[in-house]
C-alpha cells in the first residue's frame, strides 16, 4: 500500500515551470504579474451528488479542472495555477494513474500548473482552486449588464442534460447523439480563449453551469436589471432537435446545467464585433436575448411570438 506521500510523490509532483517553489513545501510561492490581480475559484465533486461512483477516473480528472477553468473564463481570467484537495476511500493507484492522466492532459492544453493541495482518505470527493491573472479593469463581472445591452451564448447548451436523461432512462438517444451529449457531459472544454478574447467587450459574463435561466439570473441580480431571452433563437445542436419530447428539450436548454458555455452581456454597438469574433474564433456566438430595466435578476423567456413562456424548472440547485 502506498503511504500519503508515496501518492503525492508519484502522481501530483512535477517540476515547477513558472511556480517559483511548487508541490512538496508547506505552501507553493508564486510571483505576481505586473498590471494583474489573481482571479481565484473553487469547485468541489462529490461522489454520489455531481457524479457517480465508478465513473471513469479520466474523465473525472478532466472534468474536475474544467469546471473550475470555466470559472476562469468566465471572468476573462488567463489559466495559470491549480490546487488540488483529494479525498479517496483506498490508495488505488490504477485509479490515480487515470484520475491524474485526465487531469494533466486538460492542465497542459491550458498551461496550468498543479502547484500544491492535499491528500486523505474518506468519501470520494475532488475540490480544485484555480488561480488566473487578469488585468483588474478587463476582468468580465457579473455586476456590468446595462438596460439596452444584448444577450450572447457560446455553443448551445442543453446537451449535458440529455446524456444525463438518457443515462436515467428518461430517453433513448440514437447512437451518434448519444456519443455527442455524452461527451458534452464528462469531458467540457472550457471556454477559455473566448474568456480573453472577450475583454474589453463584454459587459458582463457568467460561465453555464446550473441551467442557461438561472444562470442568466446570476449576472441580472448582480447587475441590477431583467433580461429577456428568446426562446425561438436559442441555439440547438443536432441531438437536442432530434429529441422528440419537446418538454424534455426545453428543460435541458433553458435548466439543464453542466454545459460550460459562456454567457456574456455586451452593448448594441458592439454586435458586429462580437459576430466577427465567433468566426475568427472558430465558435458559434448566437445573440439570444436582450437587457432591460426591471426586477433585478428576473429572466423572461419569450417564445417565437413574443409571448411569455411559463417556466417550470430554472436551473440546478442543491438544496432545492
Ligand atoms: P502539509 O502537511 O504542509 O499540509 P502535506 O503533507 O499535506 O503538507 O503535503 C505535502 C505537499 O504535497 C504540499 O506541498 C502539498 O501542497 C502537496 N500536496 C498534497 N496533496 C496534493 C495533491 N493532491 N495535489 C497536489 N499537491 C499535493
Ligand atoms: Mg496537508
Amino acid at each position: 500500500m502506498p503511504s500519503e506521500f508515496d501518492i503525492i510523490r508519484r502522481y501530483f509532483t512535477r517540476a515547477a515551470k513558472r511556480a517559483l517553489l511548487g508541490v512538496g513545501d508547506a505552501c507553493a510561492l508564486i510571483a505576481l504579474e505586473p498590471g494583474t490581480v489573481l482571479a481565484v475559484s473553487t469547485d468541489m465533486l462529490v461522489e454520489g451528488r455531481h457524479f457517480l461512483a465508478g465513473t471513469d477516473a479520466a474523465k473525472l480528472g478532466h472534468k474536475a479542472l474544467a469546471v473550475n477553468l470555466s470559472d476562469l473564463a468566465a471572468m476573462g481570467a488567463a489559466p495559470r495555477y491549480a490546487t488540488l484537495a483529494l479525498a479517496l476511500p483506498e490508495a488505488d493507484e490504477p485509479w490515480l494513474a487515470q484520475f491524474t492522466q485526465g487531469f494533466f492532459a486538460l492542465a497542459d492544453a491550458f498551461g496550468v500548473e498543479l502547484i500544491g493541495g492535499d491528500t486523505t482518505r474518506g468519501p470520494r470527493n475532488l475540490c480544485i482552486t484555480v488561480i488566473g491573472a487578469v488585468p483588474p479593469e478587463l476582468a468580465l463581472r457579473r455586476d456590468g449588464a446595462k438596460a439596452g445591452d444584448e444577450v450572447w451564448l457560446s455553443g448551445c447548451t442543453g446537451d449535458a442534460a440529455l446524456a444525463l436523461a438518457h443515462l436515467n432512462g428518461r430517453i433513448r438517444l440514437a447512437d451518434a447523439a448519444l456519443a455527442h451529449c455524452l461527451a458534452r457531459l464528462h469531458t467540457p472544454v472550457p471556454c477559455v480563449a473566448l474568456g480573453l478574447a472577450l475583454r474589453g467587450l463584454a459587459t458582463s459574463a457568467i460561465d453555464v453551469s446550473d441551467g442557461l435561466v438561472a444562470d442568466v439570473g446570476h449576472i441580472g441580480e448582480r447587475s441590477g436589471v431583467a433580461l429577456e431571452l428568446r426562446y425561438a433563437e436559442l441555439p440547438r445542436s443536432r441531438a437536442l432537435k432530434a429529441c422528440a419530447d419537446e418538454r424534455l428539450a426545453q428543460e435541458c436548454l433553458l435548466a439543464g446545467g453542466d454545459d460550460y458555455e459562456l454567457a456574456f452581456t455586451a452593448a448594441v454597438d458592439a454586435h458586429g464585433r462580437v459576430a466577427a469574433l465567433g468566426a475568427e474564433l472558430g465558435l458559434a456566438l448566437t445573440c439570444i436575448g436582450s437587457v432591460s430595466v426591471g426586477e433585478p435578476g428576473l429572466v423572461s423567456v419569450c417564445d417565437a411570438d413574443g409571448e411569455p413562456m411559463q417556466l417550470e424548472r430554472k436551473g440546478f440547485d442543491h438544496f432545492n
